[in-house]
């Protein structure tokens, strides 16, 4: 019905389009709160939704494809930025405390968070020693980690997202469900109905319907650039920090970026601790890796390189720089031996969209602020394995992830080992850095009898003799309500299995070739000789 009144532009009655988008928030944050699965089966019920997500994917593996036409040449490229991603992280502690005294002498000021809360502090200080009541903000996925957006409006700070996904996403009261498309999930008329109900323009009046995409687009600049002009404050996030030379770099496409970082008189750069890079000569080959993986640009349209705040006599630019470098458990991750590799990622979202699951049930069933296989890999271990171990469940293992992945993560292994660490004996050693927060969160008694019975059957042949007979034998069982509700958690998303009428022995021996392995074998060993 909404999409009824939402396209006759001639009847739209702008109190019901607002109740409707009231509804649909509430019904949105509901479903934030209920377990994966049930996340999953909604979008995959949600026609609109799966439609949006297949068509972006398949336009961006496309366009993905198109950048990267010589096989050979992109695998030399992804060695190399593996090469100096793997570096960055070899030489992390130092690499950081030289890009803090870089910036420092740039006239940076630098602080170090080790949580999403002190994070949120720091800038809210920050903020409020400047008088600061009005922020506007570039794209940071960092932040909407740390939620600074809900931690700086219960502090009466308002704080516009100023990328055109993220100020979308914010308007319909959502969160991001892709980390370089924010409103991926959206189509035109949505959008259009979003504009005309939420978005006001300076002088207060209702953005007219359009589901044209230009107008639309210039509506929310309008909007957008009165907010830029009197802002008191920029946040931003950091696709690179160069430690030799104490820059930030900044990756972006519509220019909000650069009004963030130079048009209010205060800017405060917010960065996981893994992005810094040693030198310049680093950041040509991760920046082409990063725009061609992410939206099959050979360079986006801005880059920007903040090298401090303004100096005497310059028109331009902050008066004061801030950088914020957040921890939030990546140390955790750093210290462990297997899923260190999660630190390499340069955020560009191919993973995502060669992902078979994403582009099922798109980026709000994953319930976090990471979607898709990276998000699989990160999330768990920021927030926690008793929180978001579901996700981990998301995977087929096809290995298209680590296959797309510019820096060669491997992410297939890395969701793997995770799945072993949800499951894992919990206190193996309290004290060991490198665990997992959460291990042994989905550990279930019963599960753990089962894979221990089925594992003792296949080490001993007599045991596996009986088990094969009693499945042969009274597979019957297997369709009764009770065997149905035994094995409801596998079969819920899977067919029951349905034991063959006789075991592969038992088919072997009617046939007359039982023990022909054996003799085979034992010939090869030399045993007849
Ligand atoms: S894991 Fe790889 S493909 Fe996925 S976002 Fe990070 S860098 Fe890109």
């Amino acid at each position: 019905m909404s999409q009824k009144i939402a396209s006759d532009s001639m009847h739209i009655n702008i109190e019901q389009l607002q109740q409707e988008l009231n509804v649909e928030q509430r019904e949105f944050n509901e479903l934030q709160q209920r377990h994966f699965k049930v996340r999953a089966k909604m979008a995959l019920e949600n026609e609109a939704l799966r439609k949006s997500f297949r068509g972006a994917s398949d336009f961006l593996m496309g366009k993905r494809k198109a950048v990267f036409p010589d096989e050979g040449a992109l695998s030399a490229l992804r060695d190399r930025g593996e090469a100096i991603r793997q570096h960055s992280l070899a030489n992390l502690p130092e690499l950081l405390e030289r890009l803090e005294k870089n910036l420092t002498a740039n006239g940076v000021q630098v602080h170090w968070a080790e949580t999403a809360d002190e994070a949120c502090t720091i800038i809210h200080d920050i903020l409020t020693a400047n008088n600061a009541r009005t922020v506007v903000k570039g794209k940071s996925m960092v932040t909407e980690e740390i939620e600074l957006n809900h931690f700086l409006e219960a502090r009466g700070i308002e704080c516009l997202e100023s990328d055109m996904g993220e100020y979308l996403v914010q308007l319909a009261g959502e969160t991001p469900s892709h980390i370089i498309m924010p409103a991926i999930h959206k189509n035109k008329a949505q959008i259009a109905r979003l504009m005309h109900a939420r978005a006001q323009t300076s002088d207060g009046s209702q953005v007219p319907y359009t589901e044209d995409v230009d107008e639309l687009i210039g509506n929310a600049r309008a909007i957008l650039r009165d907010k830029f002009m009197r802002a008191d404050a920029g946040i931003s996030g950091v696709n690179m920090a160069v430690a030799n030379t104490g820059t930030l770099c900044l990756v972006e496409n519509e220019g909000n970026g650069r009004m963030t970082t130079t048009m209010p008189k205060l800017h405060i750069a917010v960065t996981g601790i893994e992005k810094v890079v040693e030198d310049f000569s680093h950041v040509p080959e991760l920046l082409t890796l990063l725009t061609r993986s992410a939206t099959g640009q050979k360079i986006s349209t801005y880059f920007n390189m903040i090298s401090g705040p303004k100096k005497a006599g310059e028109l331009d630019g902050p008066e004061q720089v801030h950088l914020v470098l957040v921890d939030n458990g990546r140390s955790r991750i750093f210290s462990h031996p297997t899923l260190k590799p999660t630190l390499q990622c340069i955020r560009c979202g191919a993973c995502m969209n060669h992902c078979p699951v994403y582009a099922r049930v798109g980026g709000h069933a994953y319930g976090s602020t990471y979607p898709g296989p990276i998000g699989q890999v990160v999330t768990p271990q920021i927030a926690g394995l008793e929180k978001h171990g579901d996700m981990l469940s998301a995977c087929s293992l096809n290995g298209a992830c680590g296959e797309a992945c510019p820096v060669r993560i491997p992410l297939p292994e890395l969701i793997r080992e995770l799945r072993a660490e949800a499951v894992s004996p919990q206190f193996t050693d309290a004290t060991a850095v490198q665990e997992v927060m959460g291990r042994g969160a989905k550990r279930t008694l019963g599960e753990s009898l089962i894979w221990r019975g089925w594992a003792l059957t296949h080490r001993f042949a007599p045991l596996y003799r009986i088990m094969t007979t009693a499945m042969t034998r009274g597979r019957g069982l297997f369709r009764s309500k009770a065997a149905a509700a035994l094995l409801s958690p596998w079969t819920d998303s899977r067919s029951t299995p349905q034991p063959a009428r006789r075991s592969l022995h038992e088919l072997a021996k009617a046939r007359g070739v039982a023990g022909q392995y054996q003799n085979n074998t034992a010939d090869k060993r030399g045993d007849n000789a």
